[in-house]
């Protein structure tokens, strides 16, 4: 029987999670759900100078935050390991590296490299960009290279590449691709300070962990020629590669931050649903058997599969990731809409009704008008009566000879409701009779009484907005304006 499929995602935690490393994640997910098998979150934190707790949280958060849960890995909370193959941060896994380095070193298959970094630099400035390191002349036993460090000499351990062969992957992604082993040199695994590279670390840790598939982005094909030469020499099995496609922007280059908005901090702060995120990134290289764009969390894991999976780059669509946002936000019930818009009211200390009823009208009137959660701050905004300013720009209109009438006709109006609220047609219906009341019309009776209600001469659709005042705040508003 096959094995059970076991997937990572193993990010570096040096700053937020990107849109790519997301699709990565999402992927590697919905194909472990698919088959019953594990999705694993690795810590792939050996270089010490970029990686940092802080970013570590964050990146955990937003996963977290996309519903991409993990059955193996660190803990969200403790970041401590938590499943059979841990630890899982690298950086807690040095002393096996150094077991399987020194294994390569015994074999012959690896060398300790003594030579500065000066020598190396002037190397590589006597070449070409694309020079190899060469293989020293005279390489130092294994026994003889420890012995040297031990009396305080440093050295990188480099990985022999003879060159000649070509190794085949049969990519899940591209099909067959052939990496030439003449493509790169002996390059190393070992930092001369003792801290081993990612990809040495990466396939121990595949093999060790038991990972069956690694998607992982494009630009990891090289990586993916050196370490599975490592699988090779230490003889462990190799896994099956899937190579994601390349992310662009709208000019067709990789997406960068240049292209605007690149991490899902980023979205989540501008207001977009997880759920769009993890609908628009699936389509970023993926598409739907049945031609679907807008997909639920469901419809999304009972439609992938990696035969769907396009090798070719992707552009980044704002406009389509907005609108499948939209689309995802108008569809959810009203109880939740509004727990996701409620910290965002919040934040603005916009205080509102809270009662059902009048969540449920305000959602139904409001929520078409909305693409991002943060659209509803200024939606609702002019609801909450302590916002109520007279604006620049109306007060012209209070001078205007006819305002005053407009004023009294629509006191007269509003003071005759018989309930808290006025409904859009009775709004439209009380406008027409300031109008006959007054004798005005045009702008010299909409706009006194725009300013009566939100204090300002534009702006705001108020057949909307009306329905969601209660009479107390209408005629206080109207205090206002004839008390200016
Ligand atoms: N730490 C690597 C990265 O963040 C992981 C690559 C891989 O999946 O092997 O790009």
């Amino acid at each position: 029987m096959a094995s059970p499929v076991r997937v990572r995602f193993a990010p570096s935690p040096t700053g937020y999670l990107h849109v790519g490393g997301a699709r990565t994640a999402l992927y590697n997910y919905l194909f472990a759900k698919k088959h019953g098998g594990h999705f694993i979150l690795r810590i792939e934190d050996t270089d010490q100078e970029r990686s940092t707790e802080e970013s570590l949280h964050m990146q955990i958060g937003d996963l977290q935050w996309l519903g991409l849960n993990w059955d193996e890995g660190v803990d969200p909370q403790t970041l401590k390991s938590k499943g059979d193959y841990g630890p899982y941060r690298q950086s807690e896994r040095l002393d096996i590296y150094k077991k399987y380095c020194d294994q390569l070193l015994d074999e012959g298959r690896a060398y300790f490299d003594f030579r500065t970094d000066e020598e190396l630099e002037a190397i590589k400035k006597a070449g070409d960009k694309f020079v190899r390191i060469p293989r020293p002349d005279s390489i130092p036993t294994a026994e003889d290279g420890r012995k040297r460090i031990a009396a305080g000499e440093r050295a990188a351990v480099r990985f022999k590449v003879d060159g000649g062969k070509d190794h085949v992957i049969e990519d899940l992604v591209r099909g067959e691709v052939r990496l030439p082993e003449d493509m790169v040199g002996d390059f190393v695994i070992l930092r001369s300070s003792g801290m081993p590279v990612y990809n040495f670390c990466c396939a121990i840790d595949d093999a060790l962990m038991k990972i069956t598939h690694v998607f992982r982005a494009e630009e990891h094909l090289s990586n993916t020629l050196r370490q599975k030469m490592i699988y090779e020499a230490l003889g462990f099995e190799t896994p099956r590669f899937g190579h994601l496609s390349l992310i662009l922007g709208k000019d067709k280059q990789k997406l960068s931050k240049r292209h605007g908005a690149t991490s899902c901090h980023q979205y989540k702060e501008l207001g977009y649903l997880p759920e769009a995120l993890n609908n628009f990134i699936a389509l970023l290289g993926w598409s739907s058997p049945k031609g679907d764009e807008y997909l639920t969390p469901e419809a999304l894991l009972e439609q992938f599969s990696i035969d769907r999976l396009n090798p070719s780059g992707a552009v980044f669509d704002d406009e389509k990731f907005k609108w499948l946002n939209a689309t995802h936000l108008r569809a959810l019930p009203h109880q939740e809409l509004w727990k996701r818009l409620k910290p965002w009211l919040d934040r603005e200390n916009i205080v509102l009704p809270e009662d059902e009823a009048w969540v449920d009208r305000a959602l139904e009137i409001f929520k078409t008008k909305m693409e991002t959660l943060a659209d509803g701050v200024e939606l609702f905004r002019p609801i909450d009566m302590k916002f109520f300013k007279i604006e620049e720009d109306a007060k012209e209109v209070l001078d205007w000879e006819d305002s005053n009438k407009v004023f009294t006709a629509w006191r007269e109006q509003v003071q005759g409701m018989t309930t808290d609220y006025m409904t859009g047609d009775e709004f439209a219906e009380a406008q027409n009779k300031v109008k006959d009341a007054a004798g005005v019309k045009g702008k010299h009776l909409f706009m006194p009484i725009r300013v009566a209600i939100i204090g300002k001469a534009h702006g705001a659709d108020l057949k909307m907005l009306v329905p969601l005042i209660t009479k107390e705040s209408l005629l206080e508003r109207l205090d206002k304006v004839e008390a200016r």
